[in-house]
């Protein structure tokens, strides 16, 4: 069976967004590949490290949004980034083969600065798609599932790989380089049309969110502007709320368009009817989230095993990378 590393920073719950953009996938995924499935605290500090208690307490959250949409734990390794010491070890050795005017011209880091409004980048911000090199390589993945928006740093930590292994493998192949999984799914914008969802914002439909908070949100989602009235045509290209039906309500979505561009249907009457296609959606993610809060040592255990087994093939990609480096003492 092929491997697969994918995850989650641990920066807070997870919403829509994620689901559409890569849970499902995952879900699917873990029945065909070996699924490693990473808690990315140390890289939340990357643009959390004023929050440590947020970053904590988002490794539950994360944990569980992913085991209550259906990954299921006898299927998956899922571990915590800072128990792995290989990966900090990986990321210093790789450092030395990487430029920083490569980093700066990463054009993820660049639209990633610009989102989070930083000019003067830190130097564990700059360097993370070498931390995510050493993510992909310490357990051997083969595949690693992006967004498009994500291949310039699949094609770094490529880059890295390749280094590493002419300048060390005399010929052999010491770490394995992974192959970008492409996910065609477009990105979930938030309600009010920002690109960046989050808690601060408002804008976001959380998968732990009850019924009724699904409902007030949708609500309050922003539609075709210039469509005032019920016997306006409206444009559903530049409506939020169809792009939500498109994510969520697929089977619908052409008709939906449709629809509104012939003034058949309310934009209340189809904001009623995507609440009803989300909640619908979350109804069995929350019956397993009350589960796994209810049973949180469950989920320590969860991720302490997933962490253990990681650090064992952690652990032996290290001695094989230290020998290739020349940095053993016999
Ligand atoms: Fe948006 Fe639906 Fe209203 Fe059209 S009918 S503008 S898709 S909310």
């Amino acid at each position: 069976m092929k491997r697969i590393l994918t995850g989650d920073r641990t920066t807070g719950k997870l919403h829509l967004g994620h689901y559409a953009g890569s849970l499902q996938n995952r879900v699917k995924l873990q029945k065909e590949y070996d699924t490693f499935i990473i808690l990315a605290d140390v890289q939340a500090l990357t643009t959390h490290f004023e929050r440590p208690e947020l970053i904590n307490q988002s490794i539950y959250d994360v944990a569980i949004d992913n085991l209550s949409v259906g990954l299921d734990p006898d299927n998956i390794t899922m571990f915590l980034q800072s128990k792995i010491s290989a990966i900090a070890e990986l990321t210093v050795f790789y450092s030395m083969l990487v430029s920083v005017n490569s980093l700066r011209h990463n054009p993820t880091i660049k639209t990633e600065a610009k989102q989070y409004g930083y000019d003067d980048l830190s130097y564990g911000f700059l360097g993370y798609p070498v931390s995510q090199a050493a993510d992909m390589t310490f357990c051997d993945a083969d595949l690693v599932p992006v967004g498009e928006d994500q291949l310039p740093h699949i094609e770094q930590g490529r880059k890295i790989v390749r280094r590493f292994n002419s300048l060390y493998g005399k010929g052999k192949i010491i770490v394995k380089e992974p192959q970008a999984l492409i996910s065609n799914t477009p990105r979930l914008i938030g309600l009010d049309g920002n690109f960046k969802m989050g808690k601060s914002l408002g804008n976001a439909i959380y998968l732990s969110d009850t019924a009724e908070d699904v409902n007030e949100k949708v609500k309050s989602a922003i539609t075709d502007k210039d469509r005032i009235s019920i016997k306006d045509k409206g444009n559903p290209d530049i409506c939020t709320v169809s792009k939500y039906h498109q994510a969520i309500n697929h089977s619908e979505y052409e008709n939906i368009c449709e629809m509104c561009r012939n003034a058949n249907i309310g934009c209340t009457a189809c904001k009623d009817l995507l609440s009803k296609k989300i909640n619908l959606l979350l109804a069995p993610f929350r019956e397993k989230h009350v589960y796994y809060e209810e049973h949180k040592s469950k989920v320590r255990d969860i991720i302490l095993e997933g962490s253990k087994k990681a650090n064992r093939i952690g652990n032996e990609t290290i001695e094989n990378v230290k020998k290739a480096m020349n940095i053993y003492m016999e």
